[in-house]
């Protein structure tokens, strides 16, 4: 048996446990014989991640949820095989990554990049319940508060828990936020909205989907938000950008006609 190294009280992150980078971040959440996982990451990690949580003594019986963050390969392409071992256990999400998975569905979920040649398994796999803003999940006597973040995707979901936020890809503790990409339904106008929203929070600690825990800090956060509003008026995010104002002061120069003495 491994003894269990609580990131916060009740609270695992399977990384932290394995004292190594397996993939995403895997948080498991407990109270008395009861827990849940946010995100479970590749297939090829899952027999490992299965063994820690075995190792440190929890029943596979015990698990209530396998939450999915959103439909992501790499948050939940062991998502499958994870409820074939755990049929007990609820597979819950937004309506919008249940879709995607139900189907297997390769582009969305970054599973198949044909220009880069990533072509990798999305094991298709259907919700039991999907859970949106202002639903709750509890486990024993804890209970975390869903919340809607989009903006790096539509079914973009944070859980609240104490002055915890498992905060998923919404932003790193270096200031980089989750891709943001036409074909992932990414939304710059949504995503400062979420951002704005944690920052107006009072939570304490980000328990983000990728990279190390960090503490909620407000001015980095907005350094973050400004440069995604800039973003937002930049040709480089192409149909993310709301405008581009270089068109507006073409319109100008057009009409009074281009002369190189004056460009
Ligand atoms: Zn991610």
């Amino acid at each position: 048996m491994q003894p269990r190294h609580e990131v916060f009280p009740q609270v695992i992150e399977l990384n932290y446990q394995a004292r190594r980078r397996l993939g995403c971040c895997v948080y498991l959440v407990f109270d008395a014989d009861e827990w849940l996982l946010i995100d479970i990451g590749y297939q090829d990690t899952l027999n490992e991640i299965i063994d820690l949580i075995r190792d440190m003594d929890f029943l596979l019986s015990g698990c209530k949820y396998l939450v999915a963050t959103h439909a992501d390969v790499d948050h939940v392409q062991g998502m499958k095989k994870a409820k074939e071992m755990m049929p007990q256990a609820k597979l819950v999400g937004h309506r919008q990554a249940g879709a995607l998975m139900a189907v297997g569905e390769r582009i969305q979920t970054y599973s198949q990049i044909s220009a880069q040649g990533i072509d990798i398994d999305m094991p298709a796999v259907a919700f039991d319940e999907t859970i949106d803003e202002g639903d709750t999940l509890t486990v024993g006597n804890l209970t975390l508060d869903v919340w809607h973040t989009p903006g790096h995707a539509p079914a973009q979901l944070a859980f609240r828990m104490r002055n915890l936020l498992f905060s998923g890809d919404n932003i790193y503790r270096d200031g980089c936020v989750g891709n943001i990409d036409a074909h992932h339904g990414s939304d710059i106008p949504a995503f400062i909205e979420s951002l704005t929203r944690i920052q107006h929070s009072d939570v304490e600690w980000l328990l983000p989907s990728h990279g190390p825990i960090f503490r909620k800090n407000d001015t980095h956060l907005q350094e973050t938000i400004d440069r995604l509003e800039r973003y937002s008026h930049r040709a480089d995010f192409g149909t993310c950008a709301v405008d581009w104002p270089l068109l507006d002061q073409w319109d100008l120069e057009l009409a009074d006609g281009f002369d190189p003495a004056k460009a």
